[in-house]
């Protein structure tokens, strides 16, 4: 029997909550399909810093690094705020992406039908909609030097960071984009600022060469402030979007909104070897922390992306991914996305419906 080491980051806020179920159902798929998980729980962000006193402790890295896939839940709490940006929750986060060399974060962005009511955008706009957003994650002006502030003679002071892209961190992220076109609908759409940067002419000019091996993908480029008005006015144009590490942070967001909540939305982040980090895209939502409120949906489909590509479980995958359409088929709601005639439920509640409907 295939068996699996899993490093489980429940985090802060609503992250062991949502943790709890994704273990359970995980469990119960592990079961009907014939193999074994095992569960690391580790700690990171704030968490950590209680146990450890810092954000990502090595313990936590190096079993991350010995595991087959890492399932995240939330990371983050409004008490470490005032604690310099190193020393933050956030920051342990940062750390385990470049630990890892993440450099790939998929965000699939596709509307349950069931949910159609639950977008502020037009069902005939959105309905069919089903894109994925290939960000770059470890390059681009959120790394590139140099950067800072410095006080200016005339007494001013000027803040600047610098957009940088090499061509080989280009291929990669490229590559991953053209092989996930190819076993999608096969379009793929690279998104720049080439009409005024010198790093993204360079990065369309790699697209462009890379386009010569996959004959088979039907690419085109869009600046990106035109595809930021192209996602909300026809959506359903899209299936692959190719983005710099800042355009995809934007383009994604906005994205994830055609689905009504971020409570529903998973991601997976990749390297070229060594384990994927699965994690929903929403935050530790501390707002609402504790008191069985939260959504769990974002996480259980991010697990299914772990047993998806981390784990190539792909019926399980499925499984799991059936089970949350089926209880938004039934009615079943968390706060986030209750609507008339719906059946408002707890996040334990919803984690119960969800076993039920996995049997
Ligand atoms: P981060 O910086 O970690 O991304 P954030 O400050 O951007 O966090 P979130 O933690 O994602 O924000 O929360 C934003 C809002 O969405 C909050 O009101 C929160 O309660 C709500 N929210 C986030 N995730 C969920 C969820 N799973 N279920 C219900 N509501 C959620
Ligand atoms: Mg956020």
């Amino acid at each position: 029997m295939a068996s699996y080491r899993i490093t489980l980051l429940a985090g802060d806020g609503i992250g062991p909550e949502i943790t709890a179920i994704a273990v359970k159902l995980l469990e119960r798929v592990a079961q009907q399909f014939n193999f074994q998980l095992d569960f690391d729980h580790q700690p990171v962000g704030g968490d950590a810093i209680e146990k450890f006193g810092e954000p990502l402790p090595a313990s936590t890295l190096a079993a991350c690094k010995a595991s087959d896939a890492v399932l995240l839940a939330a990371i983050g709490a409004p008490k470490y705020d005032n604690l310099p940006r190193q020393q933050r929750p956030e920051s342990g986060l940062l750390a385990l992406r470049a630990g890892l060399d993440l450099f790939a974060n998929l965000r699939p962005v596709a509307i349950v039908p069931a949910l159609i009511d639950a977008s502020s955008l037009r069902p005939e706009v959105i309905s069919g909609v089903d894109l994925l957003v290939v960000r770059e994650l470890t390059g681009g002006i959120y790394f590139g030097q140099p950067k800072g502030r410095v006080q200016l003679e005339n007494g001013e002071e000027r803040g600047f960071n610098t957009m940088t892209y090499s061509s080989s961190e280009v291929d990669r992220i490229a590559k991953v984009a053209f092989d996930l076109a190819r076993q999608r609908r096969g379009v793929l759409c690279s998104v720049d600022k080439a009409n005024v940067l010198d790093v993204s002419q360079l990065w369309r000019d790699r697209v462009n060469e890379m386009a010569g091996a996959y004959p088979d993908v039907n690419l085109s480029h869009m600046y990106v402030d035109n595809a930021a008005m192209q996602l909300v006015r026809q959506p359903r144009q899209f299936d692959v979007l190719l983005t710099s590490n800042l355009f995809g942070d934007i383009l994604s967001d906005e994205a994830a909104m055609l689905t009504g909540s971020i409570g529903m939305l998973p991601s997976a982040s990749l390297g070229s070897s060594g384990p994927g980090l699965f994690e929903p895209v929403h935050g530790s939502a501390p707002d609402i922390a504790g008191q069985d409120l939260a959504n769990p949906l974002a996480m259980v489909l991010s697990a299914a992306m772990m047993l998806r590509i981390g784990l190539k479980q792909d019926a399980a995958a499925l499984a799991l991914e059936n089970a949350v359409s089926a209880v938004l088929e039934q009615g079943f709601r968390t706060g986030d996305l209750m609507a008339d005639g719906c059946t408002k439920l707890a996040c334990s509640a919803m984690g119960e419906e969800l076993l039920r409907a996995l049997a």
